[in-house]
């Protein structure tokens, strides 16, 4: 669901729960704990997934459980409508705090999940969905969609000759040197040890080619150091734009892969994209 249907769907259901319950207070006699299912107010705290929200919507529950006590027909035996009440606002309260520690947890395990730890840069379950949603949109409104594959040339020779802590530096330096060339709209994820993969929507394959050099020329010119260690890199781009409709997320990704092939093939340190005939 996207953020601004969630955010109506949230208004609407709590404005739908709060008048349904508020006309079961006033028409039902004292001592019926109507001002139970103000509960459901709380939880779409949880749809909304904002812990402030849950708050926010627990303290409007609770004040109108009080108003609509005050406001019911009379006859009821006062103690049972006291408890009940209390027994109101006590469910009100205690979903509401679990609530909020439900979406306080969820909102720290998030970014463990689609983010990969050592470059900071999205992870490859992250980029399949961003793969899936924007080949959608794609199919949908047929603006152009390509995806870029990077992987570092001798990669295990900086890991031999300067050790394992300068390739990870090698590794999120690179991360930082992708990330320079590309738009906010642009997904740059790391997808494998050394491989990273880079979703460009509304970029048609010869922007995507354009992309691409800026990045092998920028990782090409940069002087890596670590540690005392001085050294170069260079990496290897397979680029393909989306043109079939038949194609499935493997069939996309594999044609730029294929693309990385040759350019390894063809002697490293360059592009190569994919031709659509
Ligand atoms: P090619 O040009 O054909 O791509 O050669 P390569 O040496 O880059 O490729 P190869 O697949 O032989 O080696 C990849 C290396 O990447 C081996 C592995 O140790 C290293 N690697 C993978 N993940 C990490 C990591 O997280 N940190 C470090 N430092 N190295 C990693
Ligand atoms: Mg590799
Ligand atoms: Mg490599």
């Amino acid at each position: 669901m996207r953020i601004g249907s969630r955010v109506q769907v949230v208004i609407l259901l709590s404005l739908l729960i709060s008048t349904a319950v508020f006309f079961f207070d006033l028409y039902f006699p004292l001592g019926v704990a109507g001002s139970v299912p103000y509960v459901a107010l709380v939880l779409v705290g949880l749809i909304a997934q904002q812990p402030r929200v849950v708050i926010v919507l627990a303290i409007v529950a609770s004040t109108m459980t009080a108003v609509g006590y005050y406001f019911s027909p009379s006859g009821g035996i006062y103690s049972v409508v006291i408890i009940n009440r209390g027994l109101a606002l006590f469910a009100i309260w205690s979903t509401a705090i679990v609530s909020y520690f439900h979406l306080k947890m969820l909102a720290k395990l998030e970014p463990l999940a689609t983010t990969d730890q050592l470059t900071g840069l999205y992870n490859r379950h992250y980029f399949t969905s961003e793969l899936v949603k924007q080949i959608n949109i794609w199919r949908r409104h047929q603006q152009s969609l390509s995806i870029i594959i990077l992987d570092i040339d001798y990669f295990k020779k900086v890991n031999d000759e300067f050790g394992h802590l300068t390739g990870d530096y090698a590794l999120k330096t690179l991360a930082a040197i992708c990330d320079k060339q590309l738009r906010d709209i642009d997904t740059l994820a790391r997808i494998g040890g050394e491989e990273f993969a880079i979703l460009l929507p509304s970029t048609n394959v010869n922007g995507a080619m354009q992309i691409a050099e800026r990045i092998r020329k920028a990782t090409e010119a940069y002087a890596f150091n670590h540690d005392g260690h001085a050294f170069g890199m260079t990496v290897s781009l397979g680029v393909s734009e989306l043109t079939d409709e038949s194609w499935s997320i493997t069939e996309f990704v594999g044609s730029a892969d294929n693309m990385l092939y040759k350019a390894k093939g063809a002697g490293r340190n360059r592009c190569v994209a994919r031709t659509i005939d």
